[in-house]
């Protein structure tokens, strides 16, 4: 198929005087400084259903931005219902058609709408604007680019035939509608979840999270600018529990596209088991759940690039990524070498507002976040099994400020070596340098997440045994780099055990699960 070859947006750089850098600041001005109000979208219709909640940033929690509107239970059938009649034009569409709308949406965001996706992201979700350019410019569009890429290989792998018989596959979507429920913390993974199955000519009700509406709505703007049919994608807000129940209890749920906790995965997991008599069809359940993630290093590493990859793997978009480092294991001969430069890396962090473009540390997303991490930072405090060596202060007066906190601990199962923070706080524990085989034994045991994980070594036998003892314990493994930082179509990201699905984002194997193929032999 003749399909414009994928390739990934460049990343800005925003240098002082650039002309992005102007423009995004002052595309975050108005907006920070207006109020927008964010309807629910339904069959290409805007619904103010008149039952408000504010938004504010978590860098500046008393400042208002806006309200969106929440859904009552009718919304989110009309949602369903209006879905389920869209599919039937949506679902008979050329491919080609399908990949030209979202192809076309990727060029509107790397384009016109590239500095108030990323000013919507500082402002909903307070990234700074690299956090927001790598995040709602280019990761957003490489998986709309890459995504149409791997839609058109699917369709071209077909059976064999022989001259008597044609066999063929059609890749058709799957019956009834789906559901995507995207987390706060990429724009890019909300923006995917939705569009990459009705690429494959699904019909959706997306679900995002509170904390990241701003955004969402400027991604359902330039769905709809793009030529996304009314009623292919509906968005709606409000209770998760009634739209959840209210989607998983129809008959017609065919599919659930996840990123966010592994509780509420558990719990939507546990319902749709429980309606399984109710579905027409099994419904497809995908979902990426959190990680525990760990860095590794062996005595032959390089104590430099060991402390680079702790402060930049755990503490980049303010240690809210599920690929975030939380815990090292680092060799005693290290040590003292490591300890320093992380302490001069992370000391050199500044902390502030995102619109501030010095600022490589910002707020925390809501109260909840702050509160948690404040508390296992104050248990540290006041461990006899932990040090912090760095950072431990937080004030939450104006916006939710976490210090880039690193705890060393003499407990490998310290609690913060083993419980998901999500936050800028890692936890490092020091081993003997002897004890390698012991260590990685250790770290595969405490993975009840397996998302990501990195080793640094610079033996290679030491690598080696690294890959085969952590073969399960992460997803995305990662040999002498941070356990960060997937690019689309070079890592496709995702992982297994408590960690999700392991159905990567970013790939074929993902838009698979969105199809339900019919096989035809034709003889003659
Ligand atoms: N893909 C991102 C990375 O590799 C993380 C995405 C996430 O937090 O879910 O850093």
């Amino acid at each position: 198929f003749n399909v414009p070859i994928a390739v990934n947006e460049p990343v800005k750089t925003y240098a002082p005087g650039s002309p992005e850098r102007e423009e995004v600041l002052t595309v975050y001005k108005n907006m920070f400084n207006s109020k927008v109000d964010v309807p629910l979208y339904i069959n290409g219709k805007d619904i103010e259903t008149g039952n408000t909640r504010t938004m504010s940033p978590p860098h500046d929690h008393q400042h208002v931005v806006g309200t969106y509107h929440l859904a009552e239970k009718t919304h989110v059938e009309e949602a369903i219902s209006t879905a389920l009649e869209a599919r039937k034009k949506w679902a008979k569409m050329p491919w080609q058609q399908r990949a030209g709308i979202f192809l076309k949406a990727a060029e509107l965001i790397a384009g016109p709408y590239r500095a108030k996706m990323n000013a919507a992201t500082m402002i909903a979700q307070s990234k700074n604007i690299h956090q927001a350019e790598i995040d709602s410019a280019c990761e957003i569009v490489d998986f709309l680019r890459f995504n149409v890429q791997y839609m058109t290989e699917i369709y071209m792998e077909q059976p064999e035939s022989t001259s008597g018989a044609w066999n063929r596959v059609e890749y058709r979507p799957l019956e009834g509608f789906t559901y995507a429920v995207t987390p706060f913390n990429f724009t890019a993974i909300a923006g995917n979840l939705p569009s990459c199955m009705a690429l494959m000519g699904n019909v959706v009700v997306w679900k995002p999270s509170d904390s990241q509406i701003y955004s969402a709505k400027v991604i359902m703007d330039v769905f709809k600018e793009a030529g996304v049919p009314d009623g292919v994608i509906n968005v709606v807000f409000g209770d998760p529990v009634m739209i959840t129940d209210t989607i998983i209890n129809h008959t017609e749920f065919s599919g659930l596209h996840f990123t966010g906790s592994t509780f509420v995965f558990k719990e939507l997991w546990k319902k749709i088991g429980n309606n399984i008599h109710n579905y027409k069809t099994y419904p497809r359940i995908v979902g990426e759940t959190g990680g525990k993630d760990f860095i590794v290093a062996h005595k032959s590493a390089n104590a430099k690039q060991v402390a680079t990859a702790i402060s930049r793997g755990a503490f980049e978009f303010q240690g809210q990524k599920c690929s975030a480092a939380s815990r090292a294991y680092i060799p005693s001969n290290l040590w003292d070498d490591v300890k320093n430069y992380v302490i001069e890396d992370v000391t050199s962090f500044k902390m502030g507002s995102p619109e501030n473009m010095e600022n490589f540390i910002t707020a925390v997303i809501h109260e909840g976040s702050f509160d948690k991490l404040a508390k296992y930072i104050d248990e540290a405090k006041a461990s006899n099994e932990a040090e912090i060596i760095v950072g431990g202060n937080y004030d939450k007066s104006k916006g939710y400020f976490i210090e880039p906190t690193v705890i060393v601990t003499t407990n490998p199962k310290y609690t913060t070596m083993c419980t998901e923070l999500f936050g800028p706080v890692m936890t490092i524990y020091v081993y003997n340098e002897n004890d390698y085989s012991e260590t990685l034994k250790l770290v595969d045991e405490t993975s009840e997440y397996a998302l990501t994980g990195a080793i640094l070594s610079n033996c290679r036998y030491a690598v080696e045994e690294a890959v085969q003892a952590l073969e399960n314990s992460a997803g995305n493994f990662y040999i002498n780099d941070k356990p960060t930082g997937a690019v689309v179509g070079q890592q496709p990201f995702g992982g297994a055990r408590a960690s999700g699905t392991n159905d990567k984002a970013g790939s074929a194997q993902n838009l698979l699960r969105w199809v339900s193929p019919r096989l035809i032999k034709e003889t003659f």
